[in-house]
């Protein structure tokens, strides 16, 4: 017999005992059966009084605390906390799980947003927000097709085929490119799961241009090579000795035009791979200045006036290899775009704010559109100028990689039809006493 029953049973005997018998052998039959209606509408009382204790706490939230029982309810009540306590530990794993769960969406690189059949957006991560421009508070519940709108989106989302992403361009987010792919899952309901690969694009069209910029450099000298040497093999003895020597010429010069740019490009590399030499050297700066200025008037071979302004002989903390490239391009450059007659001066100055090398020349200067863009692989004001002086459109492009190894930075002033200046400017902590020591590992290429 279940508890309840018996304890019902023991008041039943104990009202007859103690109420019942009692009052049957002082007063009669009737007054006992008084005392017995007395007691049982007392018991009906107090059982109402706690029925309604129950029913107002069934009305409050699931962790109000339990009215205090006794008798048969201590028994009911019992279960019952029992029950409620069993239901809230579910409540609340289910809750952190649902909670770990929506962490885990939102700490994802993707967007997610997962949508009904109806195509009602059901709930959006923060990358979704940010890649749709939508918000997850105000959102929800919106038909996704009302809030993105794009022909491309809509048609993808109405093939119903999802075997294949969608790459999605031109949404509400400008300069973005995302791949986007719906994934079906449960009760016909969908996610859209979107990531950004604006970067992965831009980095492939610069390796497409990259590659179409290198073979259209090297197409030119190669048909020039190509050409003459045809041209010399099929009829060599109708050409004189002079006309050979003019054809040998041109063939030898697109040659070491295309080695140049051979070298540049290995050097180019180098730099980006950047791969770490243990030290760093002093680098002298007066000697190196010296060989660039002699270099310079070689390549001038006269026509300019070359001075070098060195108000401060310092010693740079660095790798003597790739400075002397990068100061010797500036150098060559300022000889190659400054027409005969013009002045270049190639200058060291030093402070306690760092060191700058600059070389200011009389050229024919930059427009002021091409200055920000002039550091860029390949990018030439004046293609036929660059070709004519020899140029490969990759000297500026190594100055600022070693000069960004080197912790400096590049400052171009120019006037067209005036001049420009090249200005690198070195961090104080660049700069060494004759006795300081080296410092440890800067990545060396050149
Ligand atoms: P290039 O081999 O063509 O000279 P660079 O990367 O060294 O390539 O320079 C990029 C472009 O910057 C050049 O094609 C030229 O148009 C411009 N430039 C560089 N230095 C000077 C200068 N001192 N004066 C005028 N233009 C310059």
């Amino acid at each position: 017999m279940s508890a309840l029953w018996s304890r019902t049973l023991w008041l039943l005997v104990a009202i007859a005992c103690f109420v019942f018998l009692p009052v049957l052998i002082i007063s009669g039959v009737a007054w006992a059966l008084v005392a017995v209606l007395i007691c049982v509408l007392a018991m009906l009382a107090w059982h109402l009084t706690l029925l309604s204790q129950l029913m107002k706490w069934l009305e409050g939230p699931l962790d109000a605390r339990l009215p205090r029982g006794r008798g048969v309810w201590e028994i009911a009540f019992a279960g019952l906390h029992r029950r409620v306590r069993i239901r809230l530990g579910q409540h609340r794993a289910l809750s952190d799980t649902l909670e770990r769960f929506m962490r885990v969406f939102q700490a994802l690189p993707d967007g997610v947003i997962a949508f009904d059949r109806h195509r009602h957006i059901d709930w959006i991560n923060e990358r979704a927000e940010a890649h749709f421009a939508l918000s997850a508070k105000t959102d929800r519940g919106q038909a996704l097709t009302n809030l993105i709108r794009h022909p491309d989106f809509v048609s993808y989302l109405e093939a119903g085929n999802y075997d294949e992403p969608l790459i999605y361009r031109g949404g509400r987010v400008e300069g973005l490119t995302l791949l986007l792919q719906v994934i079906p899952y449960g009760d016909e309901q969908s996610l859209l799961v979107s990531r950004d690969i604006s970067q992965i694009e831009r980095t492939e069209r610069m390796r497409r241009d990259f590659i179409a910029n290198v073979s259209h450099e090297l197409k030119t000298p190669l048909t020039v090579v190509a050409g003459f040497s045809e041209m010399l093999t099929e009829g060599y003895e109708d050409y004189d000795d002079a006309e050979i020597k003019h054809y040998l010429g041109l063939i030898y010069e697109q040659t070491a035009r295309m080695q140049r740019l051979i070298q540049d490009l290995l050097t180019l590399s180098a730099l980006e791979s950047g791969a770490p030499t243990p030290i760093e050297e002093r680098v002298e700066l007066e000697p190196m200045l010296r060989s660039i200025l002699a270099d310079a008037q070689a390549l001038s071979a006269g026509t300019h006036e070359i001075v070098l302004d060195m108000a401060t002989p310092s010693i740079l903390s660095g790798c003597a290899n790739e400075l002397r490239s990068a100061f010797a391009n500036l150098a060559g450059n300022a000889v190659r775009y400054t027409p005969p007659g013009g002045r270049i001066e190639i200058a060291w100055r030093a402070d306690e704010t760092g060191g700058a090398f600059s070389v200011a020349d009389t050229g024919i200067g930059i427009a002021a559109e091409h200055l920000p863009r002039l550091t860029e692989r390949f990018y030439r004001v004046d293609r036929s100028r660059s070709r004519e002086t020899g140029g490969t459109g990759l000297g500026l492009a190594i100055v600022k990689h070693v000069l960004t190894r080197h912790h400096a930075t590049l400052e171009i002033e120019s006037e067209p039809g005036k001049g420009s200046r090249f200005t690198a400017r070195f961090p104080a902590d660049r700069l060494l006493e004759p006795a300081h020591p080296l410092r440890q590992a800067l990545p060396s290429a050149i």
